[in-house]
């Protein structure tokens, strides 16, 4: 920081230089006290003519460099105050403050301060009248200056020997002299306005370096932007996609639930559960559909209706465990005898009924007859004993009864009841019926049986 407020003083930016000197006073390193930045500040400021410098500031910068032992940093201060002196009418002071340390300054061979003690005593003397020293330390100025160096104090010395020779009528002198100072004065200005140029020009190229790395950086931070913006994007779009899947596996889930009820319950409605064929209700609706189909054909359609026999006894006797046993092996032996088209349905209790969708009444009594000895001839031991299984079937053909269910219902139903009375285990087709049976029917036909209860009138 001090070798910049020292360039910028140089290139005479004064204010530059104080800002920089303040910036130093704030890190004084350890060790040190604040003189160097004190002589900067102090130096740009009264160069700079910002502030009407006294002489106590002055000697308070000077006496903290001595304290700091920093004499060339004071003694370049001593400068200032004999300026400042001189300027204020007080010549005798300033040759007295530069004489006292006169000999201190030859001794650091530092030309340039050493150049600006003897002018400022060339212009104290002169202004004292004493125009032979003045004209001594005017021209050890000009002894002090480096070779092909142009300084202030250089034209100052010419100048002050101009008027020294043309004050003594020295004409020839005063004019050597003088066109001496023109040079002098002419390159110090020009070496002024160059340096101003040349800060001028070095300043508009780190603007304009600054300038393209404010840009870059700019460019840069909006690329980081976009690039958190994109991988905001993308982790939005996979919590999206999450979500979704997540949404679509409860729906499928939901979906597969409601399926699998609605199977079970369709299963409820339409098998029985025991058995695992037809309910009731489904063997009806199915029946009917048939009936309703084969009637526009005129097909023949059998429908058989068969009760196992004694089975009460079975459950009396082996207990209800055995009975449902009972009622799934004739079941199965029935299915044996089944094709796939023929309706097999439990009407309730041992009560089954058989839909022959393409069948003559003889056929139907044919395929009936099979079934009935294939249940005669399932073996099934109880706990104690051999269950005995037999059934009873009765026969209806839509060619004698029609299409409607009801009607083939009651057919079947009343030659079952002729089995029955026949002595069970047997197949009837047909109301070949005497009067006491047709008596005995009309009274069950008056309360009719639970097989017929709910069907369509
Ligand atoms: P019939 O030869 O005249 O038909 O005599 P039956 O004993 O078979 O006739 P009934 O109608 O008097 O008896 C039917 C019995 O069937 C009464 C009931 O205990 C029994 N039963 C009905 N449903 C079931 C069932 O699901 N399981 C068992 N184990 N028994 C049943
Ligand atoms: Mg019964
Ligand atoms: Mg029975």
């Amino acid at each position: 920081m001090a070798d910049v407020a020292q360039f910028l003083i140089i290139a005479r930016q004064y204010e530059q230089a104080v800002e920089y000197a303040d910036q130093m006073m704030k890190s004084v390193p350890e060790g040190m006290n604040e003189c160097r930045a004190v002589y900067f500040k102090l130096h740009a400021l009264f160069h700079g003519k910002m502030v009407r410098l006294s002489q106590g500031q002055l000697q308070e910068g000077v006496d903290l460099c001595m304290s700091a032992n920093e004499s060339l940093l004071a003694n370049a201060m001593r400068t200032d105050m004999a300026t400042l002196e001189i300027e204020q009418g007080r010549p005798a002071e300033a040759v007295r403050l530069l004489e006292e340390h006169y000999a201190e300054v030859q001794g650091y061979e530092y030309p340039a301060l050493m150049q600006y003690f003897n002018v400022l005593l060339a212009k104290g003397y002169y202004r004292l009248g004493d125009l032979a020293k003045s004209r001594r330390y005017a021209l050890a100025t000009i002894a002090s200056a480096v070779e092909n160096e142009i300084s202030e104090p250089l034209g100052q010395a010419y100048d002050l020997l101009y008027r020294i020779e043309s004050q003594q009528g020295h004409a020839t002198e005063a004019l050597a002299y003088h066109e001496k100072y023109m040079a002098a004065d002419k390159g110090y200005l020009t070496d002024v306005s160059a340096g101003a140029l040349a800060y001028q020009a070095v300043k508009q190229q780190v603007q304009t370096k600054k300038n393209e790395v404010d840009t870059l950086n700019r460019q840069n931070q909006i690329l980081q932007l976009q690039r958190e913006l994109d991988h905001k994007a993308m982790e939005t779009s996979r919590l999206y996609i999450a979500l979704l899947l997540t949404v679509l596996v409860s729906a499928g889930f939901w979906l597969l639930r409601t399926k699998r009820s609605q199977l079970r319950f369709k299963r409820l409605a339409t098998q029985d559960s025991l058995t695992h064929i037809c309910s009731r209700q489904h063997f009806v609706d199915e029946a009917e559909q048939v009936l309703r189909q084969a009637a526009r054909t005129t097909r023949s359609v059998s429908l058989v209706l068969m009760d196992l026999d004694h089975f009460k006894l079975v459950n009396d006797t082996h207990g209800h465990v055995i009975g449902d046993l009972v009622l799934k092996r004739a079941v199965a032996a029935c299915q044996q005898h089944l094709r796939r088209n023929e309706l097999f349905g439990r009407l309730g209790g041992e009560e089954f009924a058989i839909l022959f969708p393409e069948s003559t009444a003889a056929q139907a009594q044919e395929r009936s007859e099979r079934i009935r000895q294939a249940i005669a001839a399932t073996p099934l031991w109880g706990e104690t004993r051999h269950v005995v299984i037999s059934a009873s079937f009765g026969v209806a053909c839509t060619d004698r009864s029609g299409y409607e269910l009801r009607q083939l219902m009651i057919d079947a139903d009343n030659a079952l009841y002729r089995a029955k009375r026949d002595g069970r285990n047997r197949v009837i087709y047909g109301d070949d019926m005497d009067a006491a049976e047709l008596e005995a029917n009309a009274l069950r036909e008056a309360a009719p049986r639970e097989r017929l209860a709910d069907l369509p009138h």
